[in-house]
């Protein structure tokens, strides 16, 4: 780990501002799934014993720049003050008015958090008046939100040029286990890519190419990689612009050595819905009219196979539309060769979390991501702004 962490810097007597990915589901004014909450707690805890007073700061969903109280962050303070077994000063006032009083007030306390910070229009464009509010609540500024690290906003990077920048446990967690992926993987190292589109996971593939030993590709982008090879794809999902692009990449792969791995049988549906008429097809045999709405028993085999010597994982989107019972048999059948794989598993992106957590599988990998969109760029090799403004070591 290159970059600097909390256990790099004295906090004694300090004043710790933290940016945390508290960014969890709500329903009925309840916490509706605390992990995120849950993830932060070491790095809490850990200051909690340490620094003067900790200020968190954290966004919840995406409101219009102005204050909406179906995003606001209270839900959160309740269930982060049971977990963590500590009062926490939830303050609702304005940064950019009350400055002074929401200070003294972070002083009187060892843990606050303040309301979501996208009901300032300045967070998401990094607004450096905004992001001097922020610095004026801390004398250090912790990035532990892994989830928001893709973002320059002023919470993330803004801030971050105005205090001296340290990681959280969380955030380094996260860059140790996806940078050794791609850095020096145990092999042999396969990719498992899924999910809608093409064009959300293209960058992805590319960029591991020349990393990994095998790709397997399920989910509704395959259907546009089996247009490039010529096979028939009845009314499957296809980007009909990402045909080349899809051509080019496994001419890419095969002269890398690189073997991808596409659906060599379908669950098919007349309809996207589970009463459509649904049957099992074969390589080359999805009839006109007919969408692949999962791969098939055989292709779940093949892909089971291609993981069970895998020393390295990572897998980001499901193998098919796993929301509906009859088409979530193969992205179960892939989360279960995962869990038994004996290496490192890593899992990234929110779909394929939450198909995991329906198989009840989680906590059998050795790594899921908090990060949905920031795991995805970290894999395409992109730099997150939010860990470029952590200091280096
Ligand atoms: P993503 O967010 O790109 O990982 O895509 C996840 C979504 O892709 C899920 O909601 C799945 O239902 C959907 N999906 C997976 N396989 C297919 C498929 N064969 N056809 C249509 N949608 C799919």
């Amino acid at each position: 780990m290159t970059k600097r962490t909390i256990e790099d810097v004295d906090l004694r007597g300090k004043r710790v501002l933290v940016r945390v990915d508290l960014n969890t589901p709500i329903e009925n004014g309840a916490v509706a799934d605390d992990t995120r909450i849950r993830a932060i707690l070491p790095t809490l805890r850990y200051l909690i014993a340490r620094a003067k007073s900790i200020i968190l700061v954290s966004h919840l969903g995406r409101p219009k720049d102005a204050p909406d109280p179906q995003y606001s962050l209270k839900p959160v303070a309740e269930c982060l003050s049971e977990l963590a077994r500590t009062p926490i000063n939830f303050r609702t006032d304005s940064l950019t008015d009350n400055i002074e009083a929401v200070k003294k007030s972070c002083e009187k306390f060892k843990v606050t958090l303040l309301e979501n910070i996208r009901f300032y229009p300045g967070e998401t464009k990094n607004d450096p008046a905004l992001a001097a509010k922020l610095a004026q609540l801390g004398d250090i500024f912790v990035n532990d939100a892994f989830g928001a690290a893709h973002r320059a906003h002023a919470s993330t990077v803004g801030v971050a040029q105005k205090l001296p920048t340290v990681a959280g446990f969380l955030m380094k967690k996260e860059i140790e286990f996806l940078s050794r992926a791609l850095e020096n993987p145990d092999r042999p190292f396969v990719a498992v890519l899924g999910g809608a589109k093409v064009s959300d996971k293209i960058g992805v593939i590319q960029n591991l190419i020349p990393k990994v030993d095998t790709i397997i590709i399920g989910g509704g982008m395959a259907y546009t990689f089996m247009v490039a090879q010529g096979k028939p794809i009845g009314k499957s999902l296809l980007e009909t612009d990402k045909i080349d692009l899809s051509r080019q990449t496994l001419e890419q792969a095969k002269k890398k050595g690189v073997k991808v791995l596409l659906p060599i049988d379908h669950v098919v549906s007349s309809e996207f819905s589970e009463k459509g008429d649904v049957k099992i097809v074969g390589e080359n045999a999805i009839p006109e009219g007919y969408m692949a709405l999962d791969i098939g028993p055989k292709t779940a085999d093949l892909y089971a196979k291609a993981l069970a010597d895998a020393k390295t994982v990572v897998w980001n989107g499901p193998m098919g539309v796993f929301e509906m019972e009859k088409f979530a048999e193969g992205t179960h059948k892939i989360a279960q060769a995962m869990a038994k794989v004996k290496g490192v598993t890593i899992v990234g992106g929110g779909d394929s979390v939450s198909a995991l957590e329906r198989f009840k599988l989680a906590d059998k990998m050795t790594h899921v991501s908090t990060g949905g969109g920031a795991s995805l760029e970290f894999l395409e090799g992109k730099k997150l702004p939010g860990i470029e403004a952590i200091a280096n070591k």
